[in-house]
């Protein structure tokens, strides 16, 4: 294989944030579905009001983000080696916009929920895919949840890579755990062309 894009998350991948999915889900009464979903599925005006609860613990969120270590020379050696790069996130457009800002990241392409697709749909990360001009078999993802593992495998994407240290959530799934951006970083650059 060679590599010639990499697909990101951006939320607990490229940055981590200090969401609490548990306590949100539970607000917003889910019952078990994607929360994007659940939210699209609802009538006016709980529809509204629940979005406003969602992003109001988003903004929250956001505000105390901060770069995963590793990360920045992570992507400055994908660009420097040629690689293209994806963000693919459910969150919004104002969220992302902020983050690439403040953290001065730069991708070639960035999906944000506004599209209307959304992981663990595989939609949004094929379309990243047509947007960078490349085929799934020459891309990566990375990503941090279950949702990132699924959205992969649905758009046929087979090397699927984990930054986590809780290796019992994703035991049984077929992904590759890094618990450091260094040590994904020694995996990835193993998969580039020789130059
Ligand atoms: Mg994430």
């Amino acid at each position: 294989m060679r590599l010639k894009g990499v697909v990101f998350d951006m939320d607990g991948t490229v940055v981590d944030v200090p969401y609490d999915w548990g306590k949100i889900k539970a607000e917003l009464e889910t019952q078990g579905k994607p929360i994007l979903v659940y939210l699209e599925s609802l009538e006016e005006p709980e529809r509204s009001e629940k979005w406003r609860v969602l992003e109001k613990y988003e903004h929250e969120a956001t505000g105390k983000a901060t770069l995963k270590p590793g990360m920045r020379e992570f992507l400055d050696s994908l660009s420097s080696r040629g690689v293209k790069k994806a963000l693919v996130t459910n969150n919004s457009w104002k969220n992302t916009n902020y983050l690439l800002r403040k953290f001065k990241l730069e991708f070639d392409c960035v999906i944000s929920r506004e599209k209307g697709l959304w992981k663990p749909s595989g939609a949004p990360i094929l379309v990243a895919l047509e947007e960078l001009g490349l085929r799934r078999e020459e891309c990566c993802v990375v990503g941090d949840s279950h949702f990132d593992i699924r959205a992969a495998q649905e758009a046929g994407i087979s090397f699927i890579f984990i930054l986590s240290e809780d290796r019992e959530r994703f035991d049984a799934m077929n992904a590759e755990l890094f618990s450091s951006v260094g040590e994904l970083q020694k995996r990835v650059e193993k998969l580039l062309p020789n130059d």
